[in-house]
């Protein structure tokens, strides 16, 4: 069932919903935890944690592989630093995890036509997964989006719909299509975020079936970070782990409604201007799921933390200079790990959620030869 955590409604896995009547953000709760003996036998995607996510019986994975990224460790000015790279899944960004799990859902329930409003790494992995599973998608976007953003997208199969106007224009026009399609929405659905737990259970895996004392995340509209929280949650309440890790979810301070949020005590975002600077990726002036968000924060015991335009570039500057070529927005984690004091830095793990392919033109005018 989906559950409204406002007006306590509740809704069948079936219906093909992405938010509660009442205009809440929906949850779905994990019935278990998956299998330790399943692990010995299953392949290494994301769907080797299958009960976790909650699908209704007789889903059946839409796949292209994606699951156990790399755990790395570079050595920075001296200091130990281990980062998981979740911009090697199949369409370059983490968002492959969740578009994974909704689109498996989408298939079953029996859409044929989704929509989603993302011109970004989200709508790529819709686009992708879609065309897999072999759902029409179409994409709104504003009109003055670069053509270069929506390359991936459109030749992974997605029909782009270009509408003028400001950018509160597609999105009134991605609602009024929803009424008829369904909404695959990264923002609101809950089981694109049941997907990011896969992160955190590959995470304990690779630590010999441990968590980390700390993650740092790229933080934006809040649905990596809450995801990944949720499998730190379920890995602890099934006893497969002693202790919830930190959460340290870091924004740029051109954008940053859930840090102010966290630093007053509020439990929903304050209300920012739009306003996408280098880490244009995590740009969202009102996340949907901000009061889950900022609760799965709290809860970490971890904290937000916002970084200017000059510590994110002055971070990815240092990924590039350790090999690792991810996207600018990835950087933002570093920058907050620099924040951060040696004793929560402490075998912290960083993660990296975009490629650096993915920003091929931002990256040659951001450093031009
Ligand atoms: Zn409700």
């Amino acid at each position: 069932m989906y559950r409204c955590p406002s007006c306590k409604k509740e809704y069948p896995l079936e219906e093909k919903i992405f938010r509660c009547r009442c205009g809440s953000y929906l949850l779905v709760e994990s019935p278990g935890v998956f299998p330790l003996a399943a692990l010995e036998t299953r392949d290494l995607s994301i769907w080797r944690y299958r009960e976790a996510y909650g699908l209704p019986p007789g889903t059946e994975a839409v796949s292209l592989g994606e699951g156990t990224t790399p755990l790395v460790e570079r050595t920075m000015d001296g200091e130990r630093v281990r980062f998981k790279l979740d911009c090697l899944l199949p369409s370059g960004s983490f968002k492959d995890r969740g578009a994974s799990v909704l689109v498996s859902l989408a298939r079953r329930i029996g859409v044929r036509e989704l929509v989603e409003d993302s011109s970004g790494n989200a709508g790529a992995a819709m686009a992708a997964y879609s065309t897999a599973a072999g759902i029409r998608c179409r994409i709104f976007a504003p009109d003055s989006t670069p053509p270069g953003k929506l390359v991936q997208a459109r030749l992974c199969g997605a029909q782009v719909v270009r509408v003028p106007g400001p950018r509160q224009a597609a999105s009134d026009a991605v609602l009024a299509a929803a009424e008829k399609s369904y909404y695959a929405s990264h923002l609101w659905n809950p089981f694109f975020i049941q997907g990011h737990m896969s992160a955190a259970f590959e995470l304990w895996e690779q630590l010999s079936r441990s968590l980390p004392p700390a993650v740092v995340v790229p933080l934006g509209s809040g649905g990596y970070l809450e995801g990944i929280h949720r499998g730190f949650r379920l890995l602890v309440s099934a006893g497969y782990a002693r202790a919830l890790p930190k959460i340290y979810g870091v924004q740029a301070a051109v954008c940053d409604p859930l840090h102010r949020a966290f630093q007053a005590g509020l439990a929903d975002f304050v209300p920012v201007e739009a306003r996408a600077g280098v880490a244009e990726g995590i740009a969202v002036s009102r996340p949907p799921r901000a009061r889950e968000v900022l609760a799965c924060l709290r809860e970490s015991g971890g904290r937000s933390l916002s970084v200017s335009e000059e510590e994110i570039i002055a971070a990815h500057r240092r990924l590039l200079a350790s090999g690792l070529y991810v996207e600018p927005t990835s950087a933002t984690a570093l920058a907050g790990l620099a924040r951060l004091s040696r004793e929560e830095r402490e075998g912290a793990v960083i993660f990296l959620s975009g490629h650096g392919l993915k920003a091929s033109e931002k990256l040659a005018a951001l450093y031009p030869a």
